[in-house]
Parts: C-alpha cells; sequence; structure tokens
C-alpha cells in the first residue's frame, strides 16, 4: 500500500464542512483527518446541531452558564485545529431528531458554505463493540446530514425558502463517515495526533483527566492505522458522487 494512499482529501482545495452533534464530536472522532486537511489549506466550518447543555456532572451549573463554556471551548477547540467558522444550531442537547426543521438548518448552512466534503456520524451504528452504545443525538445527527445532502442541498424546488433567502442549490462531492460500522478508508493522522489531543484538551469541562483522554485518544488512533499498517490513523466509510458520475477515485479501499 503507498503512502499516496492515506493522502486523501489534502491536496484538493474546497471546503470541508464538519456537522456533528455536540461540542467535541468533530475533534473526537476526525479531529487529525480535520487538522490535515485544514493544514493542506481547505476551508474548515463546523456546524454543531445541539447546544450542548447535557452531560455534565456538576450540580452546580446553570444550563445557559454551561451551553455559552461548551459553545466557547468548541470554539477554541476549532481554532487550534485549523477552523474559524463554527456555526450553532439551536437544538437541545440529548434530544435530537432528524427532523425536517433540522434537515432545512443544515440545507441553510451547506449552501451558504458550499463544502465539497462533508464529515459526519454514521447513522446506522447502535452501538460499537460490546461495551458501548452510540448516542442517539450522533445517529440522529449523521441522518440529518446525510438527508441534507441528498436530496435536499442539491434540489431547487425543495425548501424554496432557502432559495427566496439567495441560496443556490448545492452538489457536494465526498461525504465521510466517521465512527463507521464498516470503514473503506483511512487517514494517516500521525503527523496530527498530537493537534488532535491538544484541541480535545481544550474542552476543559468535558474532559476532566486530560492526560488520560490523551491516552485514550492515542489508542483509538493506534488500533485504527494498525490493519493498515499506520501508527495512528481514522478510519471513515467514505462515499463519493464522482463514483456514481463514473470518475471513479481508483485508491478507494473497498
Ligand atoms: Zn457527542
Amino acid at each position: 500500500m503507498s503512502e499516496q494512499q492515506h493522502d486523501y482529501g489534502v491536496t484538493g482545495g474546497g471546503p470541508v464542512m464538519a456537522i456533528f452533534a455536540h461540542p467535541d464530536d468533530p475533534e473526537f472522532v476526525a479531529g487529525g483527518t480535520l487538522a490535515r486537511w485544514a493544514a493542506a489549506g481547505r476551508q474548515l466550518i463546523y456546524v454543531l446541531i445541539t447546544d450542548g447543555s447535557k452531560g455534565s456532572s456538576d450540580p452546580t451549573i446553570a444550563t445557559e452558564a454551561l451551553i455559552e463554556t461548551r459553545q466557547q471551548e468548541q470554539r477554541d477547540a476549532a481554532r487550534a485545529l485549523g477552523c474559524e467558522d463554527v456555526v450553532f444550531l439551536p437544538y437541545e442537547d440529548a434530544m435530537l431528531e432528524p427532523t425536517i426543521a433540522v434537515r432545512r438548518d443544515l440545507v441553510r448552512e451547506i449552501r451558504r458554505y458550499r463544502p465539497e466534503i462533508v464529515v459526519c456520524f454514521d447513522p446506522t451504528v447502535f452501538w460499537v463493540g460490546d461495551s458501548y452504545i452510540q448516542h442517539p443525538d450522533h445517529r440522529a445527527s449523521g441522518e440529518a446530514a446525510l438527508a441534507a445532502i441528498f436530496p435536499a442541498a442539491r434540489d431547487r424546488l425543495t425548501f424554496p425558502e432557502l432559495l427566496a433567502e439567495g441560496l443556490e442549490p448545492h452538489n457536494v462531492d465526498d461525504i465521510y463517515l466517521a465512527s463507521p460500522a464498516n470503514p473503506n478508508r483511512w487517514i494517516d493522522i500521525s503527523a496530527t495526533i498530537e493537534r488532535k489531543v491538544a484541541a480535545m484538551a481544550r474542552h476543559r469541562s468535558q474532559v476532566a483527566d486530560p492526560e488520560a483522554t490523551a491516552r485514550l485518544l492515542r489508542a483509538f488512533a493506534r488500533e485504527a492505522g494498525q490493519a493498515r499498517g499506520l501508527d495512528y490513523a481514522e478510519a471513515f466509510r467514505f462515499i463519493s458522487f464522482n463514483n456514481m458520475r463514473g470518475s471513479a477515485d481508483e485508491d478507494v479501499e473497498r
């Protein structure tokens, strides 16, 4: 296997949009890859669908304060990976469903920023191995993102109110499903694993023990890379509309 095969996306130039449910999701599952793409000159845009208002064991913190903290931490973490554009949608944490309203809000951002690549959760995953249940918001965010990409974002007649806002249809080329059930593409993050670790540490309200989290992230990335002969990797399910158009990327790993 050539070096080249793990350099997907680093030579292209289009924007990359990371659509996730919660503050810390983008760093946790795709931070090394996003950092590589940003370093290659791609514009990174984050869209966080929920307000990050849950998942705290601090009995003294008020919801409004928690939302503000989580959003600031997310902006800091995004900046650490090279992302200046962070959009927060106002859906309640832990209550996310893939509704038409969520779909419309995602189509708005896709048409506004016009990404070439979208990274989001694999919506088919209910559990991981024998030790983790996928957060229902993660599934819902992935389902909403895919429905926004196809057919809604590209169809002129869907959500005419967005057209009225001046947002023209947009075709996303490539999709990378993170935390996938069946990965078919591995990105070498050996050069960016420490940036991922550093970005993750910015989520202070969620990372009680940064050293333990760092060890966990390195262990996950080592495990993902193992089968492909890489020191550190992130695994994805890769889907490309270019494949359908017949100009298939020959290096796609099946
Ligand atoms: Zn999450």
